[in-house]
């Protein structure tokens, strides 16, 4: 069993930055396990299958191959959306979480973020971070990641959105995204990427010394 560090958090707080990152600096492996409920959508799209069947989203989910997830085809907008919509179907998630705990398993340790990482996915987990900010710092962060690629965004837009996800995420019956009891806060609303970094390193390597 690899060491496993859980990260947590709303749609754009900046886990998935600070969890590349993490795993890079002590050479484990990451999966951010968004993008394996954002392949189960992709696919259903594709195949031109609705959005509401929990069978035939199951079913797509337990295709889903961790070692093909790419995050430049994924990342669109309204695949992220259709994914919250099928992230609400237990039979998903059970197939869903069944090949993240495997990948969680992978030497010498791995990284995955999500929103049930810490409270479902690998409840032992010797380190929980919940990596969160106010839902204006989070729209204003994905408006900047957009206009500065050259895209046109709209804020207004934008912070509705991120406020519809929260509410899907938090309000869902399955799994429903909040820290763990014993996750370490990291508030980036006035925080630097960097700055939560350190506070993430710092406590890794804490319990890294006593693993
Ligand atoms: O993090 P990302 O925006 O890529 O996730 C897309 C959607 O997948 C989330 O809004 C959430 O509904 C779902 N998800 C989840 N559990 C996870 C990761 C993502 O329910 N562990």
């Amino acid at each position: 069993m690899g060491f496993v560090i859980a990260i947590d958090g709303p749609a754009a707080a900046g886990k998935g930055t600070l969890s590349r990152r993490i795993a890079e600096t002590y050479g484990f492996q990451h999966l951010d396990t968004g993008l394996t409920y954002r392949a189960t959508a992709k696919a259903l799209l594709d195949a031109g299958l609705p959005l509401d069947d929990e069978e035939v989203a199951a079913r797509m989910a337990r295709e889903v191959d961790l070692g093909g997830l790419d995050r430049s085809v994924l990342s669109r907008h309204e695949i992220g959306e259709a994914a919250s919509k099928i992230a609400v179907m237990p039979s998903v998630r059970r197939a869903l979480v069944e090949a993240q705990q495997a990948f969680s398993r992978r030497e010498p340790g791995t990284v995955l973020d999500g929103r049930d990482i810490g409270t479902v996915v690998c409840p032992d987990a010797p380190v929980k971070l919940y990596v969160t900010a106010s839902p204006e710092v989070r729209a204003r962060r994905r408006y900047d990641e957009i206009t500065s690629g050259g895209g046109a965004a709209d804020l207004d837009e934008i912070f509705a959105d991120v406020k519809k996800r929260d509410e899907r995420d938090m309000g869902r019956a399955d799994s429903p995204l909040k820290p763990a009891d014993d996750a370490h806060l990291l508030d980036t609303s006035e925080m630097s990427i960097e700055a939560a970094f350190q506070a993430a390193k710092s406590l890794i390597d804490a319990a890294l010394k006593k693993n």
